[in-house]
């Protein structure tokens, strides 16, 4: 298959716009940037379409997708019994990074929704996106558009990467503002319950719906304890070379890592570091990536899939990673990494 490539950097090109519906429309895949990620978008109400996906990415069928709209009204057309909840937090994140879990209304196919009488909604606020779920008649199903098992794609050469020849086009619109997808929020249960953290933290949702859980599953180090999400049950993002997260105070951590690298480094194999802007000068005998800086924490969300990316295409023998508790979007980070790693972790 051909991959179509337009390139949006400079905004919603209404042309490429019109194209692209035609695309989903007829049941076609295009992928396309969000705020979070890139998408990879079919109609959400055409069970043929939303099978694409799956067939597309390799990703396992019982593993939901969720369905953006670009209008309040849509939601009416895809669920049923409404809980107050969702219109709170409609009006205080949407258009933005936050994912509801409803109960599904007979429109909705259960391709899309993995089997599941629930379905995940989202209103994402990026320009293109919207005039592409316009275009596309209203209910897009997308997962992030990367094969199953890679980091997430944040800027559309990611996505050519690993869709090129096998979508019908990608829309660029340049890199990703965060970097890490959607925060998810459960609400059919009574409390609603985060099953993935994301740029909305805990603290955000408690401002504007009171008591927030989190999943039980995400927080278990017990694998038994299966996560609510289908999708977060699977290792995401491993990279090639084995990762540590080195975890503790920081003059520690460093001096922790700069031994490992040194050990490494003498057996004749070099060794990567994810350092940020403030440590990235203290290490040696390493290859050494900046993520970004503490002091602004949305840089090391916007890096960390890529500089997993990268050190897939180098020879490293071992990747050790600082730890990345920040204020906002530090369970976010963490819960990434800590997949990426397989939740290893060097403790100093
Ligand atoms: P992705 O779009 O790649 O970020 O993946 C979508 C995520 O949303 C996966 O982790 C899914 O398991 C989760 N998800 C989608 N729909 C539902 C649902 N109805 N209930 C629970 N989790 C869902
Ligand atoms: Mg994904």
């Amino acid at each position: 298959m051909n991959t179509l490539l337009e390139n949006m950097h400079d905004g919603v090109r209404e042309e490429g716009i019109r194209r692209a519906g035609e695309i989903l429309r007829d049941g076609g895949l295009v992928a396309f940037p969000t705020e979070t990620v890139y998408g990879l978008g079919a109609d959400a109400l055409d069970a043929e379409a939303s099978g694409k996906i799956y067939r597309a990415k390799g990703r396992p069928s019982d593993n939901p997708l969720i369905v953006h709209i670009a209008e309040w009204d849509a939601i009416e057309t895809i669920t049923e019994d409404l809980p107050p909840q969702a219109k709170l937090l409609s009006d205080a994140f949407w258009p933005g990074p936050l994912t509801m879990v409803l109960k599904k209304s007979a429109r909705v196919p259960y391709a899309t929704t993995g089997g599941l009488d629930t379905v995940a909604v989202r209103m994402p606020s990026n320009e293109i996106a919207l005039a592409l779920i316009r275009a596309g008649g209203g209910y897009v199903a997308a997962p992030s558009a990367n094969t199953s098992g890679r980091p997430s794609p944040t800027t559309a050469q990611h996505v050519l990467e690993d869709l090129g020849g096998a979508i019908d086009m990608i829309i660029d619109g340049g890199p990703v503002s965060i970097g890490l997808e959607s925060t998810i929020v459960d609400l059919t249960e009574e409390i609603p319950v985060i099953l993935r953290p994301g740029y909305i933290s805990k603290e955000m949702l408690e401002k504007i719906v009171g008591e927030v859980r989190v999943d039980r599953g995400l927080l278990a180090d017990d694998p038994s304890v299966r996560p609510k999400a289908p999708g977060m049950k699977y290792r995401h993002y491993a990279p090639k070379a084995p990762l540590f997260i080195v975890e503790g105070d920081r003059a520690h951590v460093r001096e922790k890592i700069n031994e490992l690298t040194a050990a490494e480094y003498e057996s004749g194999r070099l060794a990567g570091v994810v350092a940020t802007d403030e440590s990235f000068g203290v290490y040696m005998h390493a290859v050494v990536k900046s993520i970004g800086s503490r002091d602004q924490e949305l840089t090391i969300a916007q890096h960390l899939y890529s500089i997993l990316r990268e050190f897939d295409l180098l020879e490293v023998s071992v990747i050790y990673s600082e730890s990345f508790e920040t204020p906002q979007m530090g369970p976010a980070i963490m819960n990434r990494l800590m997949k990426a790693a397989g939740h290893q972790v060097i403790r100093v």
